[in-house]
């Protein structure tokens, strides 16, 4: 998992925890949190041959759905972390292209 994966998954985690203990009917926030770490792990990072340094082949990084070999984390990523762009830990180098 990337750095902005796993800072994703603890804020999406963290706010979903909130909502249980504050929210008087959290169903709607934990909704949107499950629904976002469920294209968290569908967005995640797998190793797939791919050409490296001297034009050799080898394991190099890509999103398992999007097959993006470049760039990762993937653009879905960067959209769904966009959205917690304003708290404590976001970086600004993770914002869509
Ligand atoms: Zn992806």
């Amino acid at each position: 998992m990337s750095v902005l994966g796993s800072w994703l998954r603890a804020t999406i985690e963290a706010d979903k925890a909130v909502a249980l203990v504050m929210e008087q009917d959290p169903r709607d926030t934990i909704a949107r949190c499950d629904a976002a770490l469920a294209i968290l792990d569908e967005h995640d990072i797998v190793q797939v041959d791919g050409i490296g340094k001297n034009a050799r082949v080898t394991q190099i990084p890509a999103c398992k759905t999007c097959g993006t070999r470049h760039g990762v984390p993937c653009r879905t990523l960067r959209l769904l972390a966009r959205g917690y762009r304003h708290r404590e830990g976001y970086d600004d180098e993770w914002s869509p292209a």
